[in-house]
């Protein structure tokens, strides 16, 4: 199977040089040149399968340079003993039209995990199958959850080496102990003096620098990244729309065949690009609705076609929304239109002018498949403590948000359709925002407030999160954003 740019559907790769290149030189995203299809069969098939089973028979269908064994086997290591689930993404079913798909039983506790546990052994074996011998070298710049779930995902994977730089006084203190807690011979972690730009900047700058690029090459390294708009990053998500459609079909909520919607917490359009996908596949689904919060330029761009980022920042307590250039839209605008001369022009004015009209026909395209929503913080919050008390089931900020806008949709439209709301981080997580959404002022801070909000519903908290008080900090050091690339240079020594 051949991979082509958004920006110029011509020129093809395999899946494996997607993988290692993650964005087209042109600029534009790897989308493969054909959707593969399944049939009902072997969405049965998969409904008798365990999770990582399901994973393979989908994974396969777009990954045919890797062996089922080869696929089996990364499946394996990757959902394991490391996910505090059996079901690796279980189905949490709260009445008889919605369930929760939850995402977030991983090492770091945001959805992340299902995708960023995975992706560095599709990214060492397609440099193997490519004959590439230098130790490749990720860099990320992070904001929050990004950083946490790539150190987890690479940590002591041979032939890789990960270091992350986060704004010093621009994370929250739940997040910046995980990354200065973490572990691994491979993996280094360190603050810049300044704010998210800066550490975005300067990362992109050492990625520009073809001088040192030229040292570390002689010293056996390359650098790359572990973005969300890699391809081997939203291919493994697809994975869990069949897994959560089966186990809907398992709980008797839906007859095999019948029409499932979905709704998505969405901040860069990745999780519920996957979602498409499977439909796409034929996976029966009726529509996806493109939860958002006070950022909501992917609400107004569903409805009026056209994409404005022009507009104020708003800081929610759901922080992996606050995103004003959703980057994988790219993709469902070539899929959509096929012309990757009209997506080169979009993406010419959204740099340009932070702005484009997708035109009349791309609009109703869109409108097709995506109703789109969102909801203010105070909604969300209201939304964690109805649930709490009407079923004592608990979510995080970012599923609220969801969670809320499918709620004021069902009430619009009065009828209500079977729905799958797709949560993405653990409750605990996000503990200051949800215990205040449960009417608490927190006594605690930081780390402690785990064990305040687990005390409070008596749930018990995800492992590497209640113990992260009493880890070592192993990274504690700050540099300069003119620093950055000797760290790194230090680091690849
Ligand atoms: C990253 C993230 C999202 C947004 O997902 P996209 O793929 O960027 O749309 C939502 N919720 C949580 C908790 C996240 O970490």
């Amino acid at each position: 199977m051949k991979y082509v740019s958004t920006r110029d559907g011509s020129r093809g790769v395999t899946a494996s040089q997607a993988i290692i290149r993650g964005i087209a030189p042109d600029g534009g995203l790897y989308v493969p040149e054909t959707i593969p299809a399944v049939d009902m069969d072997f969405i049965r098939r998969l409904a008798a399968m365990p999770y990582r089973q399901r994973a393979v028979e989908v994974l396969s269908l777009y990954l045919d340079e890797f062996s089922r064994q080869e696929l089996e086997d990364i499946a394996e290591a990757s959902y394991g003993e490391n996910f505090d689930h059996p079901d690796i993404a279980p189905l949490h079913v709260l009445d008889d039209e919605t369930a929760y798909l939850e995402l977030w039983h991983g090492p770091t506790s945001a959805f992340k995990d299902m995708a960023l546990q995975i992706m560095p052994r599709l990214l060492t074996a397609s440099l193997r199958k490519n004959g590439e011998q230098r130790t490749v070298s990720i860099l990320v710049a992070t904001s929050g959850d990004t950083g946490k779930a790539a150190l987890e995902g690479f940590k002591d994977v041979p032939g890789t080496r990960i270091m992350v730089f986060y704004p010093r006084d621009g994370v929250s203190q739940v997040q910046k102990l995980q990354m200065a807690t973490q572990e691994g011979g491979n993996v280094n972690v360190v603050a810049v003096e300044g704010n998210f730009d800066d550490a975005q900047t300067g990362v992109k700058k050492i990625f520009a620098d073809r001088e040192f690029e030229k040292t570390l090459d002689s010293r056996g390294y390359f650098l790359s990244s572990a973005n969300s708009i890699n391809w081997g990053r939203l291919v493994p998500q697809i994975a869990y729309y069949f897994s959560a459609y089966c186990d809907m079909v398992n709980a008797g909520k839906l007859e095999m065949g019948e029409k499932l919607d979905f709704c998505v917490p969405t901040g860069n359009f990745g999780n519920i690009l996957a979602g498409w996908y499977a439909k796409q596949m034929g996976l029966p689904v009726g529509r996806f609705i493109c939860a958002s919060n006070d950022n909501n330029v992917l609400t107004d761009f569903i409805a009026t076609g056209v994409y404005d980022k022009n507009r104020p920042f708003h800081l929610t307590s759901s922080p992996s929304m606050d995103i004003l250039v959703s980057s994988n839209l790219e993709r469902l605008l070539y899929c959509l239109s096929g012309d990757a001369a009209q997506v080169r022009d979009m993406m010419e004015k959204l740099s340009s002018q932070g702005r484009y009209d997708a035109g009349e026909d791309l609009r109703a395209a869109v409108q097709r498949e995506f109703t789109g929503g969102f909801c203010p913080d105070a909604d969300a919050k209201a939304e964690i403590g109805r649930v709490w008390r009407g079923h004592g089931y608990l979510m995080d900020t970012h599923t609220a948000v969801a969670s809320r806008v499918l709620g004021d949709l069902r009430q619009k439209e009065g009828a209500v359709r079977p729905t799958v709301v797709v949560s993405t981080a653990s409750p605990f997580k996000f503990g200051g925002a949800v215990l205040e959404a449960l009417g608490i002022v927190p006594q605690m801070s930081g780390p402690d407030i785990v064990d305040e909000l687990s005390a409070y519903t008596r749930l018990s908290a995800p492992g590497p999160l209640s113990h992260l008080g009493h880890k070592p900090v192993i990274f504690g050091q700050w540099v300069t954003k003119e620093d950055m690339k000797k760290a790194v240079s230090d680091f690849l020594a």
